[in-house]
């Protein structure tokens, strides 16, 4: 078996779109499962190389900030910037003396040429062209300059790029994994640019050198590649080299069908890191945006979704994956979201609800930060929710309408009578014996006895210690704040009625 070698070969833009997380994790998959126990004897690697030609694009300490949100998700790479490896370097902009080698092996064997045109008169080849009612191509004016030609405007200093040559008629044929074969007319290729005016080379070009060189086995790109696919294949060719396997992932949508786009919200993965989703919650709602371990339709049974890394390990087969477009729901994301947050040890839990609650944490301290953050735990969709959610626990004052105490029909009398029954009630448990149970046993014994109805005085009672609609029953909220602050509520909320 051949080796298995991958890479993931992001553009530094200064944040990992969220679309890209299936990039990386599919990724990582084809590589790991090469490693794994069921899988055959290659030894899969996954490569980190920085795309960074266009320096128009490229952000400060962008770089390390994508290795560090790469490190946060738990995918480990072999090689890379950070971490060497004998095909380096990883990062593009390092290698430019390479680029210039197999630019000038490209013509030599006749798969590019120099072109000499200036960015006017390509301006005006386009718009002439687009009146034409054309698609502006390169109309390949440099194509067949003799050699003489290309050595006299050398000399003479001009500005010059390097194009491919691309043939003239015919078709292409290229293979995609999942796709297929897939033609392309050789008329609607352009000659495209290589290596650019300032030295630096485009994606094709340097993509390509860069996957043969660093023994790239399989390219898994998203969609938006494909009109790539030939020129890729054709450069292949001219320099006499073996292509790799190519995947190309259908692309992320919105719920509308369009492209994920920053104005419709977040699509930066470290975005929905600050707001509190886990590593693990954005993989496993990544590895089904294409992929399912399910290939057969096993109707009437629910199949779990939730998947670790080592089960998607297991389980990952490249030829399950998905052409279709995959759409981008964010409830689904917090629906994971949530079952990983219950997975959560109260000790973990609470490190990780630190950062939204650094206040809190200083005021209350430790012990009841935790107490309250464990009445969370199941409701929680994501961390940030945390401080919303548990403000209450926190105010000084409660703030809200007092009709929110009354309970169904009670009148505002009626409601103070029970709440001050309350009052007495709890207000005979001994501060040592504050328990949630024994808030329950009391409230409860004394509810049953005089027959009355359990909603007439519980929910009055949680509105009083929590000023809201919503929120966890009222003996743990009370348990939690204690008998001082409780009873404190409690005679509070009579006082609004
Ligand atoms: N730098 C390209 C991008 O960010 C990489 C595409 C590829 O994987 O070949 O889209």
């Amino acid at each position: 078996m051949s080796k298995v070698r991958v890479r993931f070969a992001p553009s530094p833009t200064g944040f990992l779109h969220i679309g890209s997380l299936r990039t990386v994790l599919f990724n990582y998959l084809i590589a790991k499962k090469e490693n794994g126990p069921s899988a055959g004897s290659g030894q899969g690697k996954l490569i980190l190389r920085i795309e960074d030609t266009d320096q128009k694009r490229e952000v400060k300490g962008a770089v390390e900030s994508l290795i560090e949100v790469l490190d946060w998700l738990g995918l480990k790479f072999d090689e890379g910037p950070n971490l060497g490896g004998k095909f380096g370097p990883y990062i593009q902009s390092q290698r430019l003396e390479i680029y210039k080698k197999y630019a000038a092996e490209a013509l030599k064997k006749g798969g590019a040429y120099y072109c000499f045109c200036s960015p006017e008169r390509l301006e005006k080849m386009r718009s002439d062209q687009q009146g034409n009612g054309e698609p502006p191509h390169y109309d390949r004016t440099c194509r067949d300059l003799s050699e003489k030609e290309v050595k006299r405007r050398l000399d003479a200093g001009e500005k010059v790029v390097l194009r491919q040559k691309m043939p003239l008629s015919g078709v292409v044929k290229v293979k995609d994994e999942l796709r297929g074969e897939i033609e392309f007319k050789a008329a609607d290729l352009e000659d495209h640019v290589l290596i650019k005016s300032d030295g630096m080379p485009t994606y094709q070009f340097a993509s390509v050198v860069d996957d043969h060189l660093m023994e790239i086995s399989h390219v898994l790109r998203g969609e938006e590649w494909i009109p790539s696919f030939p020129k890729n294949i054709l450069l292949y060719k001219a320099f006499n080299w073996t292509p790799p396997k190519f995947i190309h992932m259908p692309l992320t949508l919105n719920k509308e069908g369009g492209k994920l786009s920053k104005r419709q919200g977040d699509v930066a993965v470290e975005d929905y890191r600050a707001k509190g989703y886990l590593p693990e919650a954005l993989l496993n709602f990544s590895v089904l945006l294409g992929w399912s371990p399910y290939t057969e339709n096993v109707s009437g049974q629910s199949q779990s979704e939730i998947l670790s890394l080592g089960e998607m390990i297991k389980k990952f087969e490249i030829k399950d994956l998905r052409t279709s477009g995959a759409v981008f729901d964010i409830e689904k994301l917090d629906y994971f979201n949530g079952y990983y947050i219950r997975q959560k040890n109260l000790d973990e839990l609470a490190e990780l609800c630190r950062p939204y609650l650094v206040k809190q944490w200083e005021k209350k301290g430790e012990r009841f930060v935790k107490n309250v953050i464990r009445l969370e735990q199941e409701r929680l969709k994501k961390l940030s929710d945390i401080n919303e959610a548990t403000e209450f626990f926190f105010a000084d004052r409660l703030k809200y309408e007092p009709k929110l105490l009354i309970w169904k029909k009670l009148s505002a009398k009626e409601v103070k009578k029970n709440l001050e029954e309350v009052y007495e009630q709890l207000e005979k448990i001994p501060e040592g014996n504050w328990t949630n149970d024994s808030i329950e046993d009391a409230l409860m014994s004394y509810i049953k006895a005089r027959e009355v109805k359990v909603g007439d005085y519980l929910w009055p009672m949680r509105v009083a210690l929590t000023g809201r609609q919503a929120s966890p029953g009222p003996f743990d909220v009370a348990e939690v704040l204690g008998k001082p602050e409780s009873l404190k509520r409690i005679k509070f909320a009579i006082s609004l009625l």
